[in-house]
């Protein structure tokens, strides 16, 4: 609420946190590859929870990896995984360190030291098979990276969580990451065709090709592990083609269950929007999608193979019998969108992307504003 709000905490330095020194040093054969500079450390000892953020803000990070290690290739993963058991050093590979779960975090006191394992040197597409729509992508590769990579190829890998611009590859196999786009494919597990996982007992790689469905899949395995497992370095995943045809719309309601209703028959029809979201009236508003207590459901197709503008006017005829109003210009909402869409639903993306900033911010203001999943 204006005026409730704190002076900003000041962000602390990294001379305040007194960082003890390493309790281990690298052989001289990695040391090219590890770092035990104090703020590399503190960087690499949290995720980016909001309980993290308000950690970090009160110079509370917890235990503090010994070194940060940047492998820029398999063998570099191997050597430092070798040298880390014989030396009772725990290894936690490290990818964007976006995880909201402590998954980044050394926990227990049975090791002698911690190495943060930085997977951020490994970042390249390594392969493009275009006819077979897949790449061989090493785990290291940030979001905004990895689709740049593959754009000259006119193919995308279209798995956009909310932290792409900050996770990577391995981070989304190892937590089995779900994107936006949240009604399509979302899931990272849809996308994997092999996996390549350096593990302390020796290296693991599945087949691509052919597929096979004999016995457990060790992919399944890996996957969501969260690096207890092993180190993964890299994959083949399944690409589309850059969607040519978009169109959106937002449909609000002044009945939230009315708003409900429309979901699942959307959810049950064949429509299959690339996105079906709905704000309540309090998200709305924050947003900026609407501004007179309505909730408001942003729907958004895509292809690119043909045209979607009559299945967004399918879909907004849907939501329509449930009660939802749609004031566009084009009156059935069938419309292909220029680049931006529909204002509302750029409202709603635009907030929702500024969403993590906005939390920091506020967060250094003793607010609380965080995500929360229900079921
Ligand atoms: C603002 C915000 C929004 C988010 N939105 C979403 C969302 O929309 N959908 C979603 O699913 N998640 C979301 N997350 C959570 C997080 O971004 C995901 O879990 C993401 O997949 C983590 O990727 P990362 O590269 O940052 O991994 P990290 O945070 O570095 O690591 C996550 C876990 O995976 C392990 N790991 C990382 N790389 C490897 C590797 N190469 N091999 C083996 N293990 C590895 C780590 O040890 C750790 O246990 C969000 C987080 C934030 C802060």
């Amino acid at each position: 609420l204006p005026g409730t709000l704190s002076r900003p905490l000041p962000v602390p330095r990294v001379r305040d946190l007194a960082v003890a020194g390493p309790a281990v040093e690298p052989p001289p054969s990695l040391a090219h590859l590890v770092s035990a500079d104090p703020g590399d450390r503190a960087a690499h000892a949290m995720g980016k929870a909001y309980r993290d953020v308000v950690r970090a803000l009160r110079g509370r990070p917890g235990r503090i990896p010994d070194l940060v290690a940047r492998p820029t290739d398999d063998q570099g993963v191997a050597d430092l995984l070798d040298w880390a058991g014989e030396r009772q050093v725990a290894v936690v590979p490290y990818g964007g360190g976006s995880s909201v779960s402590g998954g980044v975090e050394y926990r227990g006191d049975a090791h002698r030291a911690v190495l943060s394992l930085d997977l951020t040197a490994m970042g390249r597409v390594l392969e493009v098979d275009t006819a077979g729509r897949a790449a061989r992508i090493q785990a290291g590769t940030l979001g905004p990276s990895l689709e740049d990579q593959l754009r000259p190829h006119g193919l995308t890998l279209r798995h956009f969580p909310q932290s792409f611009e900050f996770s990577t590859l391995g981070g989304w196999l190892a937590t089995r990451a779900g994107g936006h786009y949240a009604t399509g494919r979302t899931h990272i597990d849809d996308f994997v065709q092999s996996l390549r996982v350096v593990t302390p007992a020796g290296t693991s790689s599945s087949w691509r090709l052919p597929a096979s469905g004999a016995g457990p899949s060790p992919d399944r395995l890996f996957l969501g592990s969260e690096g207890a497992l092993g180190v993964i370095t890299e994959a083949w995943v399944r690409l589309q083609e850059r969607p040519r045809h978009k169109a959106s719309a937002a449909v609000a309601f002044t009945d939230f269950q009315g708003a409900l209703g429309a979901v699942r028959a959307l959810a049950q029809s064949d429509l299959c929007p690339a996105n079906c979201r709905l704000l309540d009236a309090g998200e709305a508003a924050l947003s900026g999608a609407a501004h007179d207590g309505s909730s408001v459901l942003v729907l958004g197709f895509e292809s690119a193979d043909e045209p979607v503008a009559a299945r967004l006017e399918r879909a907004v005829a849907l939501a329509r019998s449930h009660g939802g109003r749609h004031e566009g210009t084009d009156g059935a909402g069938g419309r292909e969108d220029g680049p931006d869409g529909d204002a509302a639903v750029r409202a709603w993306r635009s907030a929702f992307l500024r969403m993590p900033y906005l939390r920091d911010g506020l967060a250094r203001m003793g607010a609380v504003a965080e995500t929360f999943e229900t079921a």
